[in-house]
């Protein structure tokens, strides 16, 4: 296991300020799946001069980084992660000029949304109940309910491959399905706008009541989880072939396939990552070996086993 040297710490340190710090911060406290080990350093940047030189110093000592949002697509293994993670949750600040919205990227999408709704903008609400933040969003191309990012995004404000702050439109983004050239080339969202029209507040918050309620209805709120597990295949529902495979209720460990909604893992006692990791690899196995469709997953898996 490394050790970051107590001359790196100091460095981050100086640039976050030490009550910004966690050493050895358990990860399952920063995941929605309630699943991680420690992370050597964990930090709270809260300009985005502060992200650039966190980077500038974990590349110049050769440290890992890992840049989260709300972790609510996150895994993170059990042994943990080593090196450094960001999270910017200091970084939430949502402005409305007439028909955009520029928000921080750890600005919650609820929130985001909910600054929508006061400003009358319409075009948000299918993101109203997504757990995770706006630069989260941005690199996942998150959506549900026929909405998704790129139907909004305007521009957004990164962090480049080469550490330089520029700003990129929507069409250099490359946005797929629940893809990005964020993710590809490990950008980092800083800012995001995006375009809304003029609604009426009351249609605006009456369809996003609907697609809670459809929310709370048919997904197991009531457990810790990362969403959807796997991604769609083209031409299948990922939970139609784990439920058809028989798996709807599969246990190993903690780790379950959810009953109410199979495309759903959830954690339903003190799963670790390896219990929801097994339990994925045998959804993959199972359904390939009946049906002959290779599920993805959609969350992300960073950091090493115990
Ligand atoms: C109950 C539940 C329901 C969900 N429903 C939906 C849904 O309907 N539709 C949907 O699309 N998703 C859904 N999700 C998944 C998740 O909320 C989204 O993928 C969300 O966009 C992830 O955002 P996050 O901030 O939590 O990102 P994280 O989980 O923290 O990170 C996910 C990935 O994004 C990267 N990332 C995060 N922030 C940035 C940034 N600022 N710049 C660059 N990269 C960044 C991370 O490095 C990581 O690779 C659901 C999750 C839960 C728990």
């Amino acid at each position: 296991m490394m050790k970051l040297k107590d001359s790196f710490i100091k460095s981050i340190e100086e640039i976050v300020g030490s009550e910004n710090i966690k050493l050895n911060e358990l990860m399952k406290k920063h995941t929605t799946f309630k699943v991680g080990g420690p992370a050597d350093l964990l930090v709270y940047p809260s300009t985005y001069e502060m992200i650039k030189k966190v980077i500038d110093v974990c590349k110049a000592n050769n440290v890992e980084y890992f840049l989260m949002g709300n972790g609510s697509n996150l895994i993170v293994k059990d042994g943990g992660f080593r090196g450094v993670v960001i999270k910017v949750d200091r970084l939430s600040e949502i402005k409305v000029t007439d028909n955009s919205v520029t928000a921080q990227c750890g600005a919650i999408l609820s929130a985001v949304a909910k600054k929508a709704l006061e400003n009358g903008l319409t075009g948000l609400e299918f993101a109203a109940g997504i757990p995770g933040y706006i630069g989260g969003a941005v690199a996942m191309n998150a959506g549900a309910y026929g909405g998704e990012m790129s139907h909004v995004l305007e521009k957004v404000l990164v962090i480049n491959d080469e550490n330089n702050i520029i700003e990129l439109s929507k069409d250099e983004l490359e946005l797929g399905y629940r893809t990005s050239a964020i993710l590809k080339y490990g950008y980092i969202v800083l800012e995001t706008t995006i375009r809304l029209e003029q609604g009426n507040k009351e249609d605006i918050k009456g369809r996003m009541n609907e697609l809670a309620l459809q929310r709370r209805t048919k997904q197991p709120l009531e457990y810790p989880s990362a969403g959807s597990t796997f991604k769609r295949p083209v031409g299948y529902f990922a939970g139609k072939l784990i439920q058809d495979a028989g798996l709807k209720g599969a246990v190993v460990g903690g780790a379950q396939v959810s009953e109410k909604h199979s495309g759903f893992i959830i954690n339903v006692g003190d799963a670790s990552a390896a219990d929801i990791l097994n339990l994925i690899k045998r959804v993959q196995d199972e359904v390939y070996k009946q049906f002959g469709v290779e599920l993805q997953t959609e969350v992300r898996i960073i950091g090493e086993e115990l």
